[in-house]
């Protein structure tokens, strides 16, 4: 029997990409998404992933994590914080501590009372390293005290770690993910079409320019 896998699914562009390849490379039957709600502003991300998982026809679970709203003090959850960009070496205020930690953690523990070894995560450490939870060098510590807190031994695969977003754009395209993007959500102020001016509009945008491609979701 091939092996399952479990992929954090946002409803984003870069979690979008890494279902795909992981369709790829295990089957459809043996991929498993997993979204958290985490207090999440823009509930519009919720059905986004939903809409994507059942697009991709996986099975796909939202778990709840409510801890983080009830910590507030950044841009994603509490609305009483705009996105702004950080000056200088500080971290921007979109940044959420301890997510994809948290994230991880539960997918490992999913995955765990699955028998399943592996996860995959979108995270990079290019193009738009802002957030620390997102470099290699996190997921390698993390993968090693996951194994070792649950005695099982995880393998965190992280696709685009490494690429830039017109790298991730052309793996969208040659896994034939594109469709399902226009079923994604990028924009951090939650607007459908997207704002384009937020940093996360802007990124994306850069991506599929470089890429030469055209986002679906600007069709819609
Ligand atoms: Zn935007």
């Amino acid at each position: 029997m091939a092996s399952k896998v479990v992929v954090v699914l946002s409803g984003g562009q870069d979690s979008t990409t890494c279902l795909y390849w992981a369709l790829d490379r295990f089957g459809v039957d043996n991929v498993l998404a997993l979204t958290f709600d985490y207090g999440q502003r823009h509930r519009i991300e919720l059905d986004c992933a939903a809409n994507v998982a059942q697009h991709a026809r996986v099975a796909h679970t939202t778990l709840p994590i409510d801890t983080f709203l009830a910590l507030g003090g950044n841009a994603l959850t509490d609305a009483g914080i705009a996105v702004d960009e950080a000056p200088g070496n500080a971290l921007p205020n979109t940044f959420v501590p301890g997510r994809n930690l948290i994230f991880l953690t539960f997918a490992a523990a999913f995955a765990w009372q699955r028998d399943i070894v592996d996860l995959v995560t979108g995270v990079a450490q290019t193009d738009y390293s802002g957030y620390p939870d997102c470099r290699r060098d996190t997921i390698d510590e993390l993968e090693k005290t996951l194994g070792l807190g649950m005695q099982r031994e995880f393998k965190i695969h992280t696709p685009l770690m490494n690429l830039s977003k017109k790298e991730t754009v052309e793996m969208a395209r040659d896994l034939g993910a594109l469709d399902a993007m226009a079923l994604t959500h990028t924009c951090y102020n939650g607007l459908r079409p997207p704002c384009g001016e937020c940093p996360a509009c802007r990124l994306r945008a850069k991506g599929f320019l470089e890429a030469g491609i055209a986002d679906p979701l600007e069709s819609i």
